[in-house]
């Protein structure tokens, strides 16, 4: 058997990794600014993530979720204090697009309607009622045409309250940075006006924060640069650290009952340990405020460099945007520089995605690396 050939792949193979630092299968060393689409929050084999987690696995990997996990409500526990959303359920499922479709469910049966409003540029994920939430017909064709999504071009209020006031809508989906379109974001403005109409209309607001969330942005959350609560939040990504895993935050106004919503893996013992030890690292290294301000320091080393037009994004969640398309820059930085950057869908912007405990001397290397590149 071969496999389903549907990345394209740069020609290396990553065997080990520490902290920013990965090896490939030839004994080269790589830093990683990019990790693995903003997977990787604390570090490539934390010790603390994986001590918790070969602990876990000497115990259980694995039990249903028709018995009682006191991990998972540890895991709830602490993520809504860190979070500062303690009003907040937990229901745990694997990856970032399911924990979308299970909000868009949410939504519509809260709701006893189907249609969606998304913006521009979004990502949501691949699967049926996810993919219906991406605007790129080529490959993201909805499979499910119930699930009808208007795609809504961001910051264009007359559009919205006009979309939002049809009585259609079950939820409106967004991105507060977005990640695989290009670092665009709603203003302040707008993002309050969203969560004001969704209220005033019955729609429910969905906060995708699969990858901006986990302190990326400098808070725990992206949508919380803007003082407003939605009514679920989803999260994957760096939650987990590289440990297949996702979430939905439903406010309590949303009652559960059982059957509503469900998962053989979601919440099993393993990621629940290593959702734990991401956790426990974010706050025992104040991993947040470490984005915060290397963020801004990365922001200052970038607006040196004039072949930079503009610098996009928070925390660390960057992009670096020039005049010309970066793919041939992408592959210079790993094949001579040895350095993982990220691409967009907008073809001009480099993205930089490291884990957030980076410091300013791996910043330096990072510019280092660049300009070698550029000049
Ligand atoms: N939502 C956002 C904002 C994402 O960036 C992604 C993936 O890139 C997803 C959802 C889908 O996550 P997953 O690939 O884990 O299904």
């Amino acid at each position: 058997m071969k496999l389903f050939d549907v990345y394209p792949l740069y020609d290396v193979t990553p065997v080990s990794a520490k902290g920013i630092e990965v090896w490939d299968d030839k004994g080269q060393k790589y830093l990683d600014f990019y990790g693995g689409h903003a997977v990787i929050s604390i570090g490539h084999t934390h010790p603390h993530y994986v001590a918790k987690i070969k602990d876990q696995l000497d115990k259980m990997a694995f039990y249903s979720n028709s018995v009682q996990n006191p991990l998972q409500e540890e895991l709830a526990e602490k993520l809504g204090k860190l979070s500062d959303c303690t009003d907040y359920d937990l229901f745990m499922c694997n990856s970032g697009a399911e924990a979308n479709e299970n909000a868009l469910k949410m939504a519509s049966f809260h709701t006893g309607k189907a249609k969606v409003i998304s913006f521009k540029n979004s990502f949501h994920g691949r699967t049926s009622a996810a993919v219906a939430t991406t605007d790129n017909p080529s490959i993201n064709a909805p499979i499910n045409q119930q699930q009808e999504v208007t795609f809504l071009p961001l910051n264009d209020f007359e559009a919205f309250e006009q979309a939002i006031t049809s009585d259609a809508y079950c939820a409106v989906i967004l991105e507060a940075i977005q990640g695989v379109g290009g670092l665009d974001e709603p203003s302040t403005e707008f993002y309050q006006f969203i969560a004001q109409k969704c209220k005033e209309n019955h729609v429910v607001l969905i906060a995708d924060e699969v990858q901006s969330g986990y302190g990326r942005s400098g808070k725990f959350f992206a949508f919380q640069h803007h003082n407003i609560q939605p009514d679920i939040i989803t999260i994957a990504k760096g939650m987990g650290n590289g440990f297949p895993v996702g979430g939905v935050l439903l406010h309590e106004t949303f009652k559960p009952s059982y059957g509503l919503l469900g998962t053989t893996f979601g919440g099993n013992h393993l990621a629940c340990a290593a959702c734990l030890a991401v956790l426990d690292v974010v706050e025992n290294e104040d991993l947040i405020a470490n984005a915060a301000s290397l963020g801004a320091y990365f922001k200052e080393k970038a607006a040196e460099i004039p072949e930079i037009k503009n610098i996009k994004g928070r925390g660390l969640m960057i992009g670096l945007e020039f005049d010309f398309e970066v793919a041939e820059l992408r592959k210079k930085m790993i094949y001579d520089q040895h350095v993982f950057t990220g691409s967009a869908k907008n073809k001009k912007l480099l993205r930089f995605l490291p884990a957030l405990n980076i410091t300013k001397e791996h910043i330096d290397l990072f510019f280092e690396a660049l300009k070698t590149v550029l000049r």
